[in-house]
């Protein structure tokens, strides 16, 4: 029936279809899984004649992979990549169900909204059409609908590429989320941002151990008072300003946008052009550390002999080791860290002919776009892929109305797209894959 549609009205049916699978992800397994929403993605691709692949790490940790064969296949090989996962949702605190997939006031309504089955559809109704008109890619096309990104893919796009790799062999770039996403400026003019670099990830356990005792004696090698000096410490900590050269010239841009000039001894003076994104943006000026667990003993009587606390470390591309030099000298020698989860910065440069056909898309979409390279504050499966050598760019198309919270959006409550964002979206991709 799909067929029937045009790719307007196919990538909102798909998004809302995609919505109503409940993928949520706790991180532990307990949720639903993404089987459900893989063998949908499945049974599309087929039904339009290509060929899928489901792969599971784990009961109902599905990803599903499907390569279509480019104009040149003697070309590097292109990856697109979504998530079928998303955060849990407390349906009481949303206008709308989260997994409804309703529309209302000119949105799509639910969790995954943007992040990112919005981005999954216009794959999909893309490649859809594509086939249906019998238009090839430029080059060669992997396809990766991913199980786990929310809980850092570890059942998902880390766990293919360390025990599929060949399911990518050939593909020199990969496309994915957070980025294309628009910023309006003066002049009826929007920036666009395009993903290339991504801060690192260390997520912290430090622990404390002391000697065990009776509360009612003197004591002096306390493990709870040493950790919570130490957590104290990094909590207060304020790493300084170090521009790599994407924020920089993001920066920049911005400032040109607006007519001022960048003034690089004060990178912050720029931030608040950025509305709601500065909070994001602000967090890759420089490292940042937030404390986000405590735990240590049993009785109000009892000294315990340890004490635990977790930390979220994002550390800068490029500059990890003067991250964990900053963060050891805080933590002293009575503390040590080990991780919960870690992975890497990663930063590429914006250049390149795949760069030139996001522009080319975007500006003959919309004739008062400025693409421009940003850093993500935060992780996505990209990570996975610069690992097999890739080079990686967040670009899901999406042209947003002004006053639209759009970083608020992402795990937030009442998460929602534009309708006409969705579709702006998915001719801009259609156009992408013409020229990659
Ligand atoms: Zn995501």
């Amino acid at each position: 029936m799909y067929l029937e549609v045009g790719v307007d009205e196919l990538v909102v049916e798909l998004c809302r279809d995609l919505i109503r699978i409940d993928t949520s992800n706790p991180g532990d397994h307990s949720g639903p899984g993404e089987r459900k929403a893989a063998e949908y993605v499945a049974e599309k691709l087929e039904s339009v004649g290509i060929k899928t692949t489901l792969l599971e790490s784990h009961s109902k940790r599905t990803s599903v992979i499907a390569r279509i064969e480019g104009e040149d296949p003697s070309r590097d090989a292109l990856l697109l990549h979504g998530h079928l996962d998303v955060v849990p949702a407390q349906a009481s605190d949303w206008t709308h169900d989260p997994f409804s997939g309703e529309i209302a006031d000119g949105c799509v309504w639910g969790r995954g909204a943007v992040d990112m089955k919005d981005m999954d559809a216009m794959i999909l109704a893309t490649v859809m059409d594509r086939a249906r008109t019998g238009r090839k890619p430029k080059r060669d096309l992997v396809l990766a609908f991913l199980a786990d990104e929310e809980a850092g893919g570890k059942f998902g796009a880390h766990w293919l590429v360390d025990n599929h790799p060949g399911l990518f062999e050939g593909c020199t770039e990969a496309v994915g989320e957070v980025g294309g996403f628009s910023l309006t400026v003066p002049g009826d003019r929007r920036l666009y941002l395009i993903e290339t670099a991504e801060k690192g990830l260390a997520w912290m356990r430090l622990k404390a151990v002391g000697t065990a005792g009776h509360g009612s004696m003197v004591h002096s090698d306390n493990a709870v008072s040493e950790l919570a000096r130490a957590v104290a410490r990094l909590g207060e900590h304020r790493f300084p300003i170090r521009l790599t050269k994407t924020v920089q010239r993001f920066l920049e841009q911005v400032c040109e946008a607006y007519g001022v000039e960048f003034d690089p001894r004060d990178p912050e003076a720029c931030l608040p052009y950025l509305g709601s994104l500065a909070r994001m943006i602000g967090a890759t000026l420089r490292h940042t550390l937030n404390p986000t667990r405590l735990d240590a003993g049993y009785k109000v009587n009892v000294i315990p002999q340890e004490a635990t606390a977790e930390v979220d470390g994002r550390f800068l591309p490029g500059l990890e080791k003067d991250f964990f030099e900053q963060v050891d000298a805080l933590l002293g020698d009575k503390v040590t860290r080990e991780f919960v989860h870690y992975d890497i910065a990663v930063e590429t440069d914006f250049e390149g002919g795949i760069v030139g056909a996001m522009e080319e898309a975007l500006t003959w979409a919309d004739p008062g776009a400025i693409p421009v390279p940003y850093c993500l504050s935060g992780g996505t499966d990209a990570k996975s892929f610069a690992q097999l050598g890739m080079t990686c760019f967040g670009f899901a198309p999406l042209k947003l109305p002004p006053e639209l919270d759009f970083s608020g959006m992402f795990h937030g409550v009442d998460e929602r797209v534009p309708i006409d964002g969705l579709q702006f979206g998915a001719r801009v991709l259609d156009r992408f894959l013409d020229h990659a």
